[in-house]
């Protein structure tokens, strides 16, 4: 028996379901989805009776993207030829793995090695078999797939054929050269190509059997089974997109393969875990005393470490990850406000590829602001490989309308939220390349289009009216806090790094601020619009006012639908909700997780009074957000509620919601709860810091950052009292905790007091 087809023995590390519900199949699927950033694959089981053939399991590649015609031009996910399939036929009967007539059937997904296993017992009237199966898309080579099947032969002697074929051929691509193992398809309108190079042998009791090949991508053995046989079928396959019509990617699928099968399949499996076992030292994550929270924040980093591709900064993490179709693997503010902080932290190769993938699109987002009548650059609320805007103008509600969707027009803040994660990013990495590259480009366009977007108006201050803030339910409001708080601090950043290019790099600036066309009269107006921006902010009270009247709609008692089962939007209808003050999600409250510093005093506290109870969490990005701000103000039984409510969007099994994919950002939210809010890290001026608040039943806390070049294990210890915190690579530095400094040397264990 192959020992690699077991799963770690460790329940921490394991995600496990038994047994087929063709009712939660589509939850499955996206729950054990593997990928690496550029493939992804469904967990799909695919069980079905005779020959009755269940849905093929797809593959994802990132950034193949196509329109699906001059009528409906908006971008979306193309998926590619499932490679997974294998059916085993005995003379007169169809008993198939994948699909298969099953008498058991365990999956598990194997967190610490990147992998999913499965076991079965298939069955006919006239063979048994014991099969058991690995999957994986290779985190240290991304163009390669790995799947092995084991059988072994219960009972039976008979003939049989086992196929092994790809399935969905040419489903959404047109092929322009299929070969028996080498294939390239291109995408309908946008001129892109994917390539597949595919290899599969068989081995029955360790000897190679030679196939049939009835068909490309098909192979075929045929055998008399016995008692006691035991068969490996091992494929490999490799993938390449190329994003022009000019470039052929056949040749790179073709070598890729080449070498994967030079290196032999064991290897290939060393190799992905030898990369997946570096993943989890630059990121694993140590709850003690809460199995529930552990299994849940080590799945959440699985599919993070999972959902991106430092090399390719073409492409971003799309709401759904590589898991599923909803949202037609669209990039929202979901990744810069809600992944990126896990990346910059854990990953910053992998942040400064999801932000120079912003850099790469600045054309659409110049474009998008030119077209709407103002400068510098306004991201995409929706953006798939172009930066241009692909929010649908219309959409299916829950409740069977066809309602207008305006976020692409209004949902403006993305733009600060774009800003956001740059400077993050330049706090925490020091990447003085990425700065001068892209990083300062990003800032300075950004704070030019809030410029111009916010007006000066009779009262002396700057408005901003027209937009929709985190919390659609309210559209067309005027001065939303969340919006103009962010523009004006994205202002400011372009400020600072305008002083700062001038300063550290006068040349560099010079030659940016003339390409930009950038005068010293345009950054002086940038400092008045910042200085006089609404922020509908009460100084007697601290109170954000969410937007210009809001206080005036109606109060709505959310305690009275608690049993509810629909958003409220539904219970509500649109238009009634936009005269209330239910709120989608964290607005306000999402301005306090970003910028703490806006909230002095007691008026976080002030807000969070205020905004909870408002909150109707009819967006999976809300529950993170309100655990951050509870955990940061020491409300931990709040926070610790918040953080379970957020896992359990894609883990609990009473939720319905998850076939159309993984929810990306409430899987990153959680990450921030532990860490930013939990741990109370912080980023500040020139340092780190830490006001740990942990949740009575958590006895621990360990992470691993890093931080300007360097590595820091921190673990800390609820009965201890303490912050254990060890420098494991770079330069000695200072660490703040609760208030005071610490002195961290490399390799040398540092207790700091709680
Ligand atoms: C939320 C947005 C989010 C999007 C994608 C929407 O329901 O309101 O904030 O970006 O889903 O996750």
């Amino acid at each position: 028996m192959e020992s690699l087809l077991e799963p770690a023995p460790d329940a921490a590390w394991v995600l496990a379901a038994k047994g087929y519900d063709p009712v939660r199949e589509g939850i499955y699927e996206a729950r054990f989805s593997i990928s690496n950033g550029f493939l992804g694959v469904r967990g799909a089981r695919a069980v079905s009776h005779g020959s009755r053939w269940s849905e093929p399991v797809r593959t994802y590649v990132a950034g193949l993207f196509d329109i699906s015609g001059p009528d409906h031009p908006l971008p979306a996910l193309i998926t590619a030829a499932g490679w997974l399939r294998v059916q085993i036929i005995p003379t007169d009967e169809l008993l198939a793995h994948h699909p298969v007539e099953a008498i058991s059937h365990d999956t598990t997904l194997d967190m610490r090695r990147g992998m999913l296993l499965t076991g079965a017992r298939l069955a006919g009237p006239s063979v048994a078999v014991r099969a058991r199966t690995l999957r994986l898309v290779s985190l240290c080579e991304r163009a390669i797939g790995l799947h092995v099947v084991e059988l072994q032969v219960e009972e039976g002697e008979t003939e049989v054929t086992l196929e092994a074929s790809f399935e969905g051929l040419g489903l959404g691509l047109v092929p322009e050269k299929v070969e028996h193992d080498l294939g390239v398809w291109r995408t309908r309108y946008s001129g892109k190509r994917l390539a597949m190079a595919a290899a599969t042998s068989l081995q029955i009791d360790g000897s190679d059997i030679v196939p049939a090949r009835p068909r490309p991508f098909a192979w075929s053995w045929h055998w008399k089974t016995h008692p006691g046989q035991t068969i490996h079928l091992v494929r490999l396959i490799a993938a390449a997109r190329s994003d022009t019509r000019h470039a052929d990617p056949r040749q790179i699928a073709w070598g890729k393969l080449r070498d994967a099968q030079r290196l032999g399949w064991r290897k290939v499996v060393e190799q992905h875990e030898a990369a997946w076992s570096e993943r989890w030292q630059c990121s694993d994550i140590c709850i003690g005393g809460d199995p529930a929270a552990q299994q849940a924040l080590r799945f959440a980093v699985y599919q993070l470490n999972s959902a991106v591709n430092p090399a390719d900064e073409r492409v971003s993490i799309g709401a759904r990850g590589l898991t599923g179709e909803d949202y037609h693997g669209h990039v929202f503010w979901d990744t810069e406000i809600y992944l990126l902080p896990f990346y910059t932290l854990t990953w910053p190769e992998a942040a400064r590829a999801l932000l120079m993938y912003r850099f790469w699109t600045i054309d659409g987002a110049r474009a998008k602001a030119a077209a709407m009548g103002w400068r510098g650059a306004m991201y995409a609320w929706e953006s798939a490989d172009t930066g241009a805007e692909t929010t649908p103008d219309r959409v299916v509600v829950p409740d069977g309308r066809i309602v207008d969707v305006l976020c692409g027009k209004l949902e403006q803040h993305i733009t600060a939220d774009v800003a956001y994660a740059v400077w993050q990013y330049w706090e925490a990495a020091r990447d003085e390349q990425f700065l001068l590259d892209a990083g300062a480009e990003i800032l300075l366009e950004t704070g030019r289009f809030w410029s111009s977007r916010a007006q000066p108006e009779p009262d002396g201050n700057c408005h901003i009216r027209g937009v929709i803030g985190p919390d659609e339910y309210h559209e067309q409001i005027d001065d939303n806090a969340f919006t103009n708080v962010m523009a004006r601090w994205n202002i400011r950043r372009a400020l600072d790094v305008a002083a700062l290019l001038r300063e550290r790099w006068p040349d560099h600036w010079a030659n940016l601020s003339s390409r930009l066309g950038l005068v010293d009269a345009e950054l002086a107006q940038w400092r008045t619009d910042a200085e006089t921006m609404a922020t509908g902010r009460d100084p007697r009270t601290g109170l954000f006012e969410q937007f210009a009247g809001f206080f005036d709609l109606e109060d709505i008692d959310l305690a009275a639908f608690s049993g509810r089962s629909v958003p409220m939007d539904v219970v509500l209808g649109q238009e009634r909700i936009q005269r209330t003050q239910v709120i989608k999600q964290a607005d306000v409250l999402a301005l306090l997780g970003l910028l703490p510093e806006e909230f002095p005093g007691d008026s976080a506290t002030a807000n969070v009074r205020y905004y909870e109870p408002r909150c109707s969490h009819g967006s999976s990005l809300s529950g993170a957000m309100h655990g951050l701000v509870a955990a940061r103000l020491g409300c931990s039984d709040l926070a610790l509620r918040y953080f379970q409510q957020a896992v359990a969007i894609d883990l609990a099994d009473t939720h319905t919601a998850i076939a159309g994919g993984l929810h990306m950002a409430a899987l990153g939210g959680s990450w921030m709860v532990a860490v930013l809010g939990f741990a109370g890290l912080s980023l500040h001026g020139e340092g780190i810091a830490f006001n740990p608040k942990l949740p009575a039943s958590w006895q621990s806390l360990g992470f691993v950052i890093q931080w300007r070049g360097r590595r820091l294990k921190i673990e800390i210890d609820s009965a201890g009292q303490c912050l254990l915190a060890k420098l494991q690579a770079g330069n000695a530095m200072t660490l703040s905790v609760n208030g005071r400094q610490h002195e961290l040397r490399r390799d040398q264990a540092a207790v700091c007091p709680l």
